[in-house]
């Protein structure tokens, strides 16, 4: 059997691009590894409670500022799954002060105005470039009508070009234009999601994914894997197949050109080779050079890439709902240090690696806040919940057994006594935790360095964040949180989309036949006005 597209692993990249090339009609088949798919997108099961592994919170911006959205209404994903909004997009707590941040755009700088009055002129500064930024990246070529295409170079493509040649930290930009450190931290509570370093931390990434939080913060219904199996479903239902427990060990590549893979299926132990057009992979560059092609087609330029900081994860099942017990508990609430967020921001330089984990601050995540649907009895009066901070392979890999089990426990430990200060007795309501590590993460989505989010955001669109498609093997391309535009939910459901379109038409000449449409027409119309004056 050949297909048109093989993907390699069922990550919401690979899922993604799945799905669009299943609908525009594509013959796709998807092996996964492991037994269930959604690589971080997913949920597992634990007394009688579904978990959510990896989604926090899902940002969500307007037409025209988020690509996801001409995604979502392609795919009719509003049809299988249900977004749910949160109620505020964030708290912070930091000694006796307690900043909570509400969801919509004017609502979020009305907020951070009236905590800091004096900040005004940046604080709207700060949205203005946010915003701007955003909206360069809102739209991709190929979802654009002809009045959007026609202005493109107009409007968007020389701010690209001024942002590809002026790379601004979020360190830098935040310094210019703001100066209480207190709000630059505010500002900059979440950086982790995508970066140890706001002086490295590139500040479109920042913007595209901030502009769009503050839109509205959103979770899905029963957890991320419902929106891993919708996608899943619109493969299947479209001719695809989808295939778990199937370890993909070599691309198969002739004349420097992808002809398909040799893959394990785990359950069987048997070895396969499929033929296709294309190979989409989903999982990371650095392995997939090192062990599933030959030595000549290695691309070392990769190597120069610093992979992002990874996380640990606390999960617990609470006993009840802890909305009940504490007062304006929020979804996601952002735990530091005592005075820590009154701390000169420029300390953050320094990164985060050369602390101890402990004292990186941390979030709660209740998702007991909201009907999230992760349970599996209807009378179950239980939630779960999750504290989460930065964390590095490192830390971990190579402890032996025993220390690796006691730091896990000495860290949770640790949290839920930072965390009773502000929820008291908190660890009376916790029926049951367990701790994940970046060595867990690399066991399951088998990432390099133990990370969900792909290489580290320093730079937009330079070096290997570009890397949509091979350098050495042609017809191999890439989604997922290694690709453009990079980690998280948003970035990697793009990223699908795109790996998509590029199969079904490059870019290059996608743009040149639109071109060629709109000469013929401005013609056909000059001509039409001019009338037979165009033929003398
Ligand atoms: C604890 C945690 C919290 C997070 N919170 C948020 C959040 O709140 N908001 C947000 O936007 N993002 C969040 N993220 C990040 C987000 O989940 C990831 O960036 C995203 O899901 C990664 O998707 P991906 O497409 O890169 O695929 P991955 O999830 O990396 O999956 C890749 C898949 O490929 C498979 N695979 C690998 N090798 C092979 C092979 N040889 N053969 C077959 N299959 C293979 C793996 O098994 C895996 O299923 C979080 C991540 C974690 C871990």
């Amino acid at each position: 059997m050949s297909y048109d597209v093989i993907i390699i692993g069922g990550g919401l990249g690979g899922l993604t691009a799945g799905a669009v090339l299943a609908k525009k009609q594509k013959r796709v088949l998807l092996l996964e590894q492991h037994y269930i798919l959604g690589g971080a997108a997913t949920i597992f099961k634990r007394k009688d409670i579904h978990i959510e592994v990896g989604l926090h919170q899902m940002d969500y911006g307007k037409y025209g500022y988020d690509i996801k959205r001409d995604l979502f209404d392609f795919l009719e994903l509003d049809k299988k799954i249900e977004l749910i909004s949160l109620p505020e997009i964030w708290g912070v707590v930091d000694k006796n002060k307690k900043y909570v941040v509400p969801q919509g755009i004017e609502e979020a700088k009305k907020y951070f105005i009236s905590q800091f009055p004096s900040e005004e002129k940046g604080i709207k500064k700060y949205f203005n470039i946010l915003k701007n930024t955003a909206y360069t990246m809102g739209k991709i070529s190929y979802d654009m009508n002809f009045f959007q295409f026609l202005t493109y170079p107009l409007i968007k493509f020389p701010r690209v070009v001024k942002y590809f040649f002026h790379q601004k930290s979020v360190g830098e930009i935040l310094d210019k234009i703001i100066k209480d450190d207190t709000l630059k931290r505010l500002l900059n509570v979440n950086f982790v999601y995508y970066h140890d370093n706001p002086y490295e931390l590139s500040w479109y990434y920042h913007a595209l994914a901030q502009y769009n939080y503050y839109n509205s913060a959103k979770f899905i219904k029963g957890g991320s894997y419902s929106l891993s199996l919708a996608l899943a479903e619109i493969i299947t239902e479209n001719g695809g197949k989808v295939e778990t427990m199937c370890n993909v060990e070599k691309i198969i590549v002739e004349k420097a050109k992808a002809k398909g893979v040799i893959y394990k299926n785990k359950r069987t132990q048997e070895q396969m080779a499929v033929d296709s057009q294309y190979v989409i992979a989903n999982c990371a560059p650095a392995m997939l050079y090192e062990n599933m092609v030959d030595e000549e087609y290695k691309d070392k330029s990769l190597e120069e890439l610093k992979e992002s900081v990874s996380l640990y994860t606390i999960y617990i099942v609470f006993k009840q709902n802890l909305k009940k017990i504490y007062k304006n508990h929020t979804h996601s609430t952002f735990i530091y240090n005592d005075g820590e967020f009154n701390k000169p921001f420029i300390q953050m330089k320094e990164g985060l690696r050369h602390k101890n984990i402990q004292d990186r601050g941390f979030v709660f995540v209740d998702y007991g806040v909201i009907d999230s649907g992760l349970h599996i009895k209807d009378d179950d009066k239980r939630s779960v919940g999750v504290f989460c901070g930065a964390s590095y392979l490192e830390e971990w890999e190579n402890l032996p057994k025993e220390e690796y089990i006691a730091k896990k426990e000495k860290l949770a430990q640790d949290l839920f006594k930072k965390a009773e200060k502000y929820f008291p007795d908190l660890k009376e309501y916790i029926e049951y935790y367990e701790i994940s590590t970046p060595k867990t993460i690399k066991r399951y989505i088998k990432t390099p360095s133990g990370t969900a989010y792909g290489y580290a955001n320093n730079s937009f669109l330079r070096k290997g964040r570009a890397a949509r498609f091979s350098k050495t093997i042609k017809n191999l391309l890439f989604t997922g949180a290694y690709a453009f535009p990079g980690g998280g939910f948003t970035g990697v459901l793009i990223s699908g989309y795109m790996a998509a379109y590029n199969v079904i038409e490059p870019q290059w000449k996608y743009i040149i036949r639109r071109t060629c449409i709109i000469a013929f027409v401005c013609i056909f119309i000059y001509i039409i006005l001019n009338g037979l004056e165009f033929f003398k």
